[in-house]
């Protein structure tokens, strides 16, 4: 029995489309794919849990905003609404408070470090970094992962220094995506030159990727995929624009099968370093076929995975296990993982 048979037999996915040429080339890759282990993250700043994976159900991985709710650039697919369920830190005070608080009541285990960013696309963290470095002298095992937005040698160089663990951006490979759904009148080039930047120092960086960017449409992921490709990141994170945060009418939903050929088409460019599917993608049926996609693409790992993807998993022989964290962080475990909502930031 080949895999479209096989998963269309899992009960969480009997009313699933799955598009069967792809799966077909997902099967025809497996060989290369399936003894890769899979993890499925579930970090705790959203509450989690289905018929098979439970939430931890405790704040140890929290999102900070440095910016409370507020943003300059207000991108057409998200407004800053990514920002609203973050915890607002808006002087370094609040944020050395809250972390402490946090640390003695909720066994804190890290966290990431967010905020709306300017009309440049930047984020003004630097008066932030004297407490991030206190925290982390303190506290050792507090893992601390940043959305950089574009940021320069010198800026990747202050994130580095103050021991932040981890640095997220997201990368664009279209022009048009800049101008239109970023309001930003900065080439695509910066997008390259900041991943570089971040690269040259100890941080490990997991750029974000997020499909469908374009109003919905698939236009730049490639050359996004080439340009990470360029550089020695720790992971890929990829995740799918979700209509629902952006005005409505304004961006279509990213068919799945276009979704999972990016999955594909990473995991071939990407080979040897871990890509993984963060939180943020369209829930429902979506999400099952999505989250499947990404299993059978050979992903190394998931957020928030939908109800039956371990019987995806499972089905197709490949190695699965659950972790609390966001998955950019590493927590002991010998790879990190990336993910999170990709902000503009
Ligand atoms: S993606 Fe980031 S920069 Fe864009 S609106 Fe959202 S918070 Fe602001």
């Amino acid at each position: 029995m080949g895999w479209l048979e096989r998963i269309s037999e899992i009960e969480e996915l009997e009313d699933a489309e799955f598009d069967a040429g792809l799966v077909a080339a997902f099967e025809r890759a497996g060989p290369a794919t399936v003894a890769r282990p899979i993890r499925f993250s579930t970090p705790t700043f959203k509450d989690y849990t289905t018929s098979e994976l439970q939430g931890c159900g405790k704040n140890s991985f929290p999102a900070f905003s440095v910016t409370a709710g507020g943003c300059a650039l207000m991108c057409d697919h998200c407004e800053a609404k990514i920002l609203e369920p973050m915890i607002p830190a808006t002087s370094p005070e609040m944020l050395d408070r809250k972390v402490r608080d946090l640390i003695l009541l909720q066994d804190l285990q890290g966290f990431l470090l967010s905020g709306g960013s300017n009309r440049l696309n930047e984020i003004r963290y630097e008066r932030f970094y004297p407490v991030v470095e206190r925290l982390k002298r303190e506290f050792p095992h507090l893992k601390i992962a940043i959305h950089t937005a574009l940021t320069d040698e010198a800026g990747a160089k202050r994130m580095a220094g103050a021991g932040v663990d981890t640095a997220m951006m997201d990368v664009i490979g279209a022009q048009e995506t800049v101008r239109d759904v970023y309001h930003l009148d900065r080439p695509v080039a910066d997008f390259e030159a900041t991943l570089a930047a971040l690269c040259a120092t100890s941080l490990e960086v997991v750029p974000h990727i997020v499909v469908g960017l374009h109003y919905g449409r698939v236009l730049g992921e490639a050359d996004a995929l080439d340009m990470v490709a360029r550089h020695p990141v720790h992971a890929l994170v990829l995740v799918v624009v979700m209509p629902f945060y952006a005005k409505a009418g304004t961006f279509l939903t990213p068919e799945t099968p276009e979704v999972g050929r990016i999955f594909l088409e990473a995991r071939r460019r990407i080979p040897d370093r871990q890509v993984l599917l963060g939180c943020a993608r369209p829930p429902g049926m979506h999400k099952r076929v999505t989250d499947s996609y990404a299993v059978m693409a050979g992903l190394d790992g998931i957020a928030f995975p939908a109800d039956g993807v371990t019987a995806v998993a499972r089905t197709i022989g490949r190695p699965a296990h659950q972790e609390h964290a966001c998955c950019s962080i590493k927590l002991g475990g010998s790879l990190s993982e990336g993910a999170s909502m990709a902000c503009g930031a």
